[in-house]
């Protein structure tokens, strides 16, 4: 089994977390640019980040035969830090970076009128800087934050199949099937979506636009959950082409949009990759 986590948060993980990660098949990640927890109160902490993302973490991914590729946004927490506004102004320099492959994560947390101001501007540069863009869902009021999301997402004029609206469940991935835009989902230990509920709603939904990711971060989370889904795929008699759709060819082809997606190297690796063309990101 081949595996693209198309959203997992490498810089809260170990060295371990690698090694069992290239062991479980997983040979490219997206890592999306977030909150780091403890809040930034200037916008150069946000910038050594960005660095990192563009430098640091893709060094240390590929010293585990890993392609590591990410999204750069200002998040939507601290979307209300006036301290932070400022990293609006230095987006555009990192979103000209070979690595980068969409704007995100941006979206809602508490959908605040500043979080709808910088979630309309960054949707804005995603359209300027020919990128795709991923949101995330709020935690919170979550049917609500979904549907106020497409809306913004409409408005804003960016085509609905280059838009990611993450983190979904039961109760919102009906809202976004008829939209256009891809569902992302984060597959979690022990909150909001386990490999059995993910499998139900491919079951359910189809395999169109569908992405599945373990979000691993700084908190319980694990990043084999990917591996985990597709293990469930095949357990409740999907093949294994129907689990490469989902786990390989669709983040690719989501992310593949940039025309900034590298995986030669572990294209070579795997050796055993079909259809190039869409593989290579190309179209
Ligand atoms: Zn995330």
């Amino acid at each position: 089994m081949r595996i693209f986590d198309p959203h997992i948060h490498m810089t809260s993980r170990t060295t371990d977390d690698y090694e069992r990660m290239a062991a479980a098949g997983v040979r490219a990640l997206v890592e999306p640019a977030f909150w780091l927890g403890q809040p930034r109160t200037n916008v150069g902490s946000f910038t050594d980040y960005f660095d990192a993302l563009v430098g640091w973490e893709p060094f240390r991914a590929s010293q585990f035969g890993i392609r590591h590729h990410c999204t750069i946004a200002l998040n939507p927490k601290e979307a209300n830090d006036p301290r932070c506004r400022e990293v609006l102004a230095v987006l555009p320099r990192y979103l000209e970076k070979d690595g980068v492959v969409a704007v995100g994560e941006i979206g809602y947390d508490s959908m605040t009128p500043e979080e709808d101001e910088v979630f309309a501007a960054q949707l804005a540069l995603a359209i300027d800087h020919d990128l795709p863009a991923l949101v995330h869902t709020p935690h919170r009021d979550k049917a609500r934050g979904t549907d106020r999301t497409l809306d913004v997402v409409r408005e804003s004029g960016i085509d609905p199949g280059r838009v990611a609206v993450d983190h979904l469940n039961e109760v919102t991935v009906g809202r976004v099937a008829g939209s256009g835009c891809w569902m992302g989902f984060s597959i979690y230990p022990d909150t909001k979506m386990t490999a059995d509920r993910m499998v139900a709603i491919l079951q359910e939904y189809g395999l169109e636009r569908m992405l599945v990711n373990s979000a691993a971060d700084w908190g319980r989370s694990d990043p084999l959950l990917t591996l985990r889904t597709g293990e469930a795929m095949l357990a409740a008699g999907f093949g294994p082409d129907d689990v490469d759709r989902v786990l390989w060819r669709n983040p690719v082809e989501f992310y593949g949009q940039s025309k900034r997606l590298d995986l030669s190297e572990v294209e070579d690796a795997a050796g055993t990759f079909e259809g190039n063309s869409i593989l290579r990101g190309g179209s």
